[in-house]
């Protein structure tokens, strides 16, 4: 029994490392595609051209572009998931980075990585398209950024001046707006 929680203890400590360590890793923003002029810098979270599904917020930007255009990571990391994620997301690839945090890029046409697979800011990743919801729009890459620890400053936090519901603030801590952190950013590749 004492073996046990010694087992268990050490594997806690070990989680503990391996956490701390990622959230130090740094991380350096790209445009996955395109440039900063190519997506609404207000298009984050409520708005009324960017209402989401079923009255949800907005959770990401849309990078508008051709179709076929290279997309490559915002953030490098590891490709957790690249497939199909349905009728909304279309062709998705999801992306864990430093922080622990998720980059989701969907609506792709082609989806060039698989899970597991170690990408950096030149690997492209896939190809901007129309899948999902987008089959109605211009093509574009929906970008998300999504982290796992709740910032807790952001829940009150009013996004440009739209008519933001209550009921949606506990996302505000999830999902970030990813408008602030590529707003100074480089073109992909560069
Ligand atoms: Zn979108």
């Amino acid at each position: 029994m004492k073996r046990f929680f010694v087992l268990l203890i050490g594997l806690l400590l070990v989680g503990v490392i391996v956490f701390t360590i990622g959230l130090l890793l740094p991380e350096k923003y790209q445009m996955p595609c395109g440039t900063t002029g190519d997506y609404n810098h207000q298009s984050f979270w409520w708005h009324p051209w960017t209402r989401g599904v079923n009255g949800s917020p907005h959770s990401g930007i849309d990078i508008f572009g051709k179709e076929g255009t290279e997309v490559r990571p915002a953030v490098g990391g590891i490709v957790v998931y690249a497939g199909w994620f349905g009728d909304v997301s279309g062709n998705m690839i999801i992306v864990l980075g430093p922080k622990w945090k998720l980059h989701e890029y969907m609506h792709l046409k082609e989806i060039y990585v698989h899970p597991g697979q170690r990408v950096r800011h030149e690997t492209v990743i896939g190809e901007l398209g129309k899948t999902g919801n987008a089959a109605k729009t211009p093509a574009h890459v929906h970008y998300s950024i999504l982290t796992p620890i709740p910032h807790v400053r952001l829940y009150n936090r009013q996004y440009g001046s739209g008519q933001q519901p209550a009921r949606f603030n506990w996302m505000k801590m999830f999902w970030l707006n990813p408008d602030e952190y590529l707003r100074a950013s480089s073109s992909a590749g560069r």
